[in-house]
């Protein structure tokens, strides 16, 4: 049986419905991040289960929650939301980018790094039995850093152990193809991984290459028009196809701040890309099975464990 690994338990790929593949339901950033922007602090513990409520009468089943322990993952919440729910949760574990490390993981070797992963994956989080199902690792704005490059060596030694895919932080974008090439350097498969926050930073000629080295990636930037516009996103997507790359992609709203919830008073919400952008790029013209790639069939390969 073809599997993915919940906070519940391993779920056949079936059953994963309408995914989201990056999204946070509950965060705590380092204090100097709050301090600076309190509206990355999305820690309401009674608003995942009205955020997801709104997913799942937009069809959600599966959310991929992105939020590592550097900042401040949360698996009780996370798991009573989807036991309330019905809705599928996938949890993370590594770390999200350098600036966020703790300080231990300076010191911390490659091994010691890659066991943590693993332990989380194989046996829990955070004292729970509740296992991660994705690995994450990040850069910076235009630069791997050696410490971040540390933690994708040791993300791709816990993908091949524990057989779950890493997903990854692009800050603004940027560094998406060096992270394909470092964990192709380190012996990873390219398709168990996947690469976030493209959308950010809207090049077409990255975007595919990144793809060509054969990794998935994530518009997770459809509603966020500071970055690039929705038009942008649906050509780039459209163009993209036309090239042969509609299995490689996927589609989110990465929204981890408060601003972007409903149950904040804000918008556009978890049901924007089932009710808004996938309809879009339909009515665009993108044949509606290839637009459904992008959150069923894609997904449900990307986050599939090996054996
Ligand atoms: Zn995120």
């Amino acid at each position: 049986m073809k599997v993915f690994r919940t906070i519940s338990g391993d779920v056949n790929v079936e059953q994963m419905g309408f995914t989201l593949s990056h999204e946070h339901l509950i965060t705590r950033p380092p204090n100097y991040i709050i301090n600076k922007d309190p509206d990355l602090l999305v820690d309401d513990v009674t608003k995942p289960v009205k955020e997801l409520e709104v997913f799942t009468k937009a069809g959600g089943k599966t959310l991929v929650e992105m939020t590592p322990r550097d900042y401040g993952r949360n698996v009780p919440v996370m798991l009573d939301a989807s036991q309330k729910t019905g809705v599928h949760v996938i949890a993370t574990t590594g770390y999200l980018k350098g600036d966020y490390f703790p300080k231990e993981v300076e010191h911390m070797t490659v091994a010691q790094l890659a066991d943590y992963m693993i332990g989380e994956v194989l046996e829990g989080m955070d004292g729970t039995d509740c296992k991660a199902g994705v690995i994450k690792a990040g850069s910076s704005y235009n630069y791997i850093s050696p410490v971040e490059e540390k933690v994708f060596k040791a993300a791709v030694i816990a993908s091949k152990k524990s057989g779950a895919p890493i997903s990854t932080h692009c800050q603004v974008g940027t560094m998406g193809v060096e992270q394909v090439e470092l964990v192709l350097r380190e012996g990873l498969d390219p398709s168990r991984m996947i690469v976030g926050h493209v959308g950010e930073n809207p090049d077409y000629y990255l975007h595919k290459k990144m793809m060509r080295l054969g990794a998935y990636i994530i518009y997770d930037t459809p509603s966020k028009v500071k970055y690039a516009t929705d038009q942008l996103q649906v050509d780039l997507i459209k163009k993209l196809v036309e090239d042969g790359f509609e299995d490689q992609m996927m589609l989110s709203c990465d929204m981890g701040r408060r601003k972007y919830w409903k149950s904040y008073g804000g918008g556009p919400g978890f049901d924007y890309i089932p009710l808004k952008f996938v309809p879009r790029l339909i009515d665009e013209g993108l044949p509606e099975d290839v637009a459904h790639k992008f959150n069923f069939e894609n997904p449900a390969k990307a986050f599939q464990f090996l054996p």
